[in-house]
């Protein structure tokens, strides 16, 4: 679908201005210090190949969701100063996305030379996808580049509307997550296995329609898996439950055998007497869930099942935790399936958000083949969606 598009290698960007869309939403701790340099890191490799080849770079990026107008927590300046670290070499710093300040930077810009634009979202118009910012943000380049896979499905003026004024080509972080994300689900070796997790079913439900027609196995855990638990007729205690979808899971199982698709549940649980590391708990059969209790994590003849599953799978996709991971107590589901996965030999691909955050927890990044930046946009390509910061770009 949305495979075969031009990226950076494909332009002469040489002596050019380039505008790149990059993703630098990174976490601050609060000392305002950034927490996690990743979505930093990884576009690294795009901002040297265009210094490398003489380009004028203009960076621009959000971060995080300020209302309309500066916020000093959300600019963009710490993050200038870790990229000039980063890079080794001076980054400019514009104080403002537009502006005739700005305007003279972008014009002073000389070959290899980078400047990023203060936040975006200061500017309301850029997430209203406003064609005169987007006009403005096109007007600092010759050509558009975009490397924030983690912001491509949303239909801003710096990820869509500037489609309209420059040939936009990607950037190799995006070239990357597009192949890794569409092989793996456009030709996978088999078994291929998905595995979700997560609170809810809900925000899981386009993900679970589209590769239901893909994959051999689904693995259900988390949260999610006590609506199907109910819906299979079991008591679930005060275990969370999307009460809207019990209807939907059930047509799931049913969609599933049809499919030929097998579908694994928990068959046991740890329960605990409330939502805390404290809490009282046990491991019982899922038709044995007491009042009182809720689920919190797989129990250890689900571990053992869910982990020979992934262990004979070639392919597999892991998104949403195994059950409420941040507390220890209940982190034994989601390590076992990461570890398992780790081990398997096969491909590898988490999606971005709470599982690569227990994927880095566990130590485990360099042992999967791939872990997506973005977990909204991998989320919404799973759902087979076009996502609009990849529709924009040029075809080959
Ligand atoms: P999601 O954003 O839907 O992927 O959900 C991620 C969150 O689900 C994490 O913060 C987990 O702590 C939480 N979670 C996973 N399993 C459970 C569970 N059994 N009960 C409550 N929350 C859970």
């Amino acid at each position: 679908m949305e495979l075969n598009k031009k990226s950076i290698e494909d332009v002469d960007i040489s002596g050019k201005r380039v505008v790149m869309r990059v993703d630098f939403n990174v976490p601050m701790d609060d000392k305002g210090r950034i927490a996690d340099k990743t979505r930093i890191t990884t576009t690294l490799p795009t901002i040297k190949y265009l210094i490398n080849n003489g380009a004028k770079t203009v960076l621009m990026s959000h971060l995080g969701n300020p209302k309309d107008g500066y916020e000093s927590s959300k600019s963009l300046a710490p993050i200038c100063e870790s990229l000039c670290h980063l890079l080794n070499m001076d980054v400019k710093f514009a104080k403002d996305a537009i502006g005739n300040d700005t305007r003279k930077m972008v014009d002073d810009l000389k070959g290899g030379e980078v400047l990023l634009l203060e936040n975006l979202r200061f500017h309301s118009e850029e997430k209203a996808n406003d064609p005169e910012f987007a006009k403005t943000l096109a007007s600092y380049g010759d050509i558009y580049v975009n490397d924030a896979f983690g912001t491509s499905h949303r239909k801003h003026a710096s990820t869509y509307g500037i489609g309209e004024y420059l040939p936009c080509v990607s950037g190799f972080l995006i070239e990357k997550e597009i192949a890794m994300l569409g092989n793996a689900l456009e030709q996978p070796e088999r078994e291929f296995t998905a595995i979700l997790g997560g609170a809810k079913v809900s925000s899981k439900i386009g993900v679970i329609n589209h590769l239901l027609e893909k994959v051999d196995n689904i693995i259900i855990g988390g949260g999610m898996a006590f609506t199907f638990i109910k819906a299979m007729g079991h008591s679930i205690g005060k275990s969370i439950l999307d009460e809207e979808h019990i209807n939907y899971a059930r047509e799931i199982l049913e969609m599933a055998k049809k499919e030929n698709v097998n579908v694994f549940l928990p068959k046991d649980v740890i329960v605990a007497d409330s939502f805390s590391n404290d809490a009282n708990t046990k491991v019982v059969d899922v038709d044995g869930i007491p009042e009182g209790y809720m689920g919190l994590d797989i129990g250890p003849k689900t571990c053992k099942e869910f982990t020979d599953v992934i262990l004979r799978s070639k392919t597999i996709i892991w998104n949403g935790p195994m059950g409420a991971f941040e507390m220890p107590k209940f982190a034994k589901g989601t390590k076992d399936v990461a570890y398992a996965m780790a081990q398997c030999g096969g491909i590898t691909i988490v999606g971005g958000g709470d599982s690569a955050r227990a994927i880095d927890s566990f130590g485990l990044q360099s042992k999967m083949t791939h872990i997506s930046t973005g977990g909204g946009a991998s989320l919404a390509f799973l759902e087979g969606k076009s996502l609009p910061g990849i529709e924009i770009l040029m075809d080959r």
